[in-house]
Formats: C-alpha cells, structure tokens, sequence
C-alpha cells in the first residue's frame, strides 16, 4: 500500500432533519447529529470518517460536544504530519485517549478512505485484505429494518406492511417493558412466517425473564441486549433460560469484550458497531473471533449519513457478515443525504456495497456545510433539554 501523509483534518459537527423519527427505549431523536472529519492528505487526497454520538449521552458516554473536545484535542494531533502505512497502525497513535470509541471510529474511518483511494481500491477490498482469501467482499449486503417504537400496535404493523412491500427481508422491532409481549405476538399472529427479532435496547433486568421467556415460542430470530447496556454477566445468566438467541451490541465494545461474552455464553449472536469498539481495526479483530467461533454476525447501524453507512456497507458485504444488517437504503434516513448517490434496496433485501474507490461515494460539500450549519443555528443542545 502506498502511504499517505497527514497534512490536514477539518471537521463538521452536524445534525441532519430525519424523514421519520426513531423512538426507542431511550427516546426520540430529534436529529441524526454526528461529527464528519474531512482528512486531507500531501497529495490532496480527501479521506472521510464519520462519529456518530448523539446529542445528549443517552446511547453512551459521547455527545457531539465530547467527540469535538476529544477529536481536536487530542486525537487530531496524534495523526497530523504523520506518515501513514495501514489504517490498522491508527489505534496505536491513539493508544493515549482511553475510551471515547465514536470519536476514534470517524478519524480512523476517514484513514481508511484516504488510503483506500489512495490506492484504487473499494473500502470492501481494503478490510479483505486483512482477512483470509476466502473472505473478499460479496459485493452487497444483506439489509432489514428496524421499527421504532409506535403509539399502538395497529400503527406498527401498518409500518410493517409499508417495510414489506419496499423489499425488506427482515423486521426489527424496538421493544420496551409493556410494549413487548402481546407486540410481538400480534405481529406474529398476522406475519407466521416473516424474519422477526426484537430489540429491548438495554430495558430490562433480569427479574424480567419470565417476561421474556413469553415470546420464547414465537420463532424470533433474536431478542437484541435485553438487560444492561454495559452488561455481559447477566445476559450470561439470562441466555441458558431461554430457546431464542440473545444478541449483544451495547455491551460488547472490544474484541476482549466478545471474548469474554463468549467464554460466559452470554451471547449467541453479535450485532458489531464499528463505531462502537472504536473503528473497522478493532471490527476486524471481532470479525476473525466470529468466523473461529462460528458466531453469527451482522453489521448495526447508528442511522450514519452516506458517509458512515457507505464504510458500514463495505463491511457488512464481507462473507462472514451472515445475518441481515440495520442497514437501510437512504430514503428511510434522509431527504437528501450528504452524499450521492442514494443507496438503493435491491431484489432479495440487498444492499450494494459502493464499488469505486474508498468511501465509493461523493460527499456533497454544499450539503455538510448546510448540515453543520444546522446544528448551530438549531441550537441543537438547548432545544434537546
Ligand atoms: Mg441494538
């Protein structure tokens, strides 16, 4: 790989208007808000990555004010002027800032990119070249859809058909205590066969199993981090009660966070957020533990713009990836998104990975300059509060 030489990072913190809400266990999110680095290199190659924390630190400990201060501050000059062989060498320039995992994830995502169209090749190209041969990308991944949580159950499966009919394979629905048994059996009463999973989002404890064990017997692909975000003992307690496979994706923020997941049997299925456990290095360490434990993967989703959910789809396209992703097509995100062009659902609840170097799409600049003025001009923060 030809190297890259840092020479400049700019970044824009955003919030981008959502075509529809996401009510989950945690509330709504008003914006999709995330911090885009824009990394330009010695020989004018522009690489970009994207954070994604939220406003306020309800999915974790990040916002957009936090990611800023860690970026610039301290991650930012750990990478300027600095020559750059493999984006895999970033962790390690960053090995003084402990934690802050999203922050992380958008420079070294834009590393990637830059690297990656320094040298002609798709982001898909450049992870499989970390993997075995026989793991280069398919070319597309398989993609479902996740539903938030609705006023009645009649709301949600009018939303379920609409999601149907667009060509979604696989239904997610976000659950919380109350909404959740006679949800799921309702839905399944009127869709037998459909691939359905739940996602609790961290709302339950353990005294709830006997909640739980109640749609035990409705053929579920999955019941997503039922108890604590930060929990992997207790799903291991949790797990053996029941028929349905437990999917952590809160919890499990390191390669050493699968392993010991596995070790207790807390899991029998992982949901991977790159920006989770802090970029695509770290992504393809818990991607070789999937493949040497035969663990069910897939690739979740942070409702990233074209930016983020292009990089995602290049990995959630690589072979070991077997499980639908929470990856959509555009149009259920954004209206329009900062890149073009759109990504599209195709036949069979697939998604296309971009084929051309890099991210393999345009970032509209007019656009993240609209976006990152919209987070200003909202005051984002103080209408959230
Ligand atoms: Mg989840």
């Amino acid at each position: 790989m030809k190297p890259i030489i840092v020479r400049s990072i700019k970044l824009y913190p955003i919030a981008m208007s959502l075509v529809e809400t996401l009510k989950t266990s945690s509330g709504d999110e008003p914006f999709k808000t995330g911090v885009v680095a824009r990394l330009e290199t010695d020989d004018s190659v522009v690489g970009w990555g994207e954070a994604s924390p939220e406003i306020a630190p309800g999915y974790n400990y990040e916002t957009v004010g936090t990611a800023l201060h860690i970026m610039s501050e301290f991650l930012i000059p750990a990478l300027l002027g600095k020559t750059i062989t493999s984006a895999t060498e970033v962790p390690s320039l960053f090995s003084r800032v402990r934690g802050h995992h999203m922050a992380k994830h958008g420079l070294e995502a834009a590393v990637w990119d830059a690297l990656a169209k320094t040298n002609g090749v798709s982001l898909a190209q450049a992870f499989a070249a970390y993997l075995p041969a026989d793991h280069q990308s398919r070319g597309y991944a398989n993609v479902g859809v996740s539903i938030g949580i609705k006023p009645t159950i009649e709301e949600t499966l009018e939303v379920i058909e609409k999601r149907l009919g667009q060509g979604y394979g696989r239904i997610k629905l976000k659950i919380e205590p109350g909404w959740d048994v006679e949800l799921a059996r309702a839905v399944r009463k009127v869709y037998p066969n459909i691939v359905l999973m739940l996602d609790a989002n961290s709302a339950y404890t353990l005294a709830d199993a006997d909640r739980l064990k109640q749609v035990d017997d409705l053929n579920l692909l999955m019941i997503e981090q039922p108890l604590g975000h930060d929990d992997i003992y207790e799903h291991s307690k949790l797990q053996p009660q029941l028929k349905t496979a437990i999917c952590l994706d809160e919890s499990i923020c390191s390669a050493d966070d699968l392993r010991l997941a596995l070790d207790l049997g807390a899991c029998r299925i992982l949901n991977l957020k790159p920006a989770r456990v802090s970029g695509y290095t770290e992504s393809l360490e818990i991607y070789k533990i999937c493949v040497a434990h035969n663990l069910p993967l897939w690739i979740g989703g942070l409702m990233e713009t074209g930016i983020g959910r292009a990089a995602n789809l290049a990995f959630a396209s690589l072979p070991a990836v077997t499980l639908p992703c929470d990856i959509s097509a555009t149009d259920r995100y954004f209206d329009p998104d900062l890149t073009e062009p759109p990504f599209f659902l195709g036949a069979n609840s697939r998604i296309a990975a971009p084929t051309a170097p890099g991210i393999g799409v345009e970032v509209v600049e007019e656009r993240l300059e609209a976006a990152a003025q919209r987070w200003t001009s909202e005051q984002v923060y103080k209408n959230y509060f």
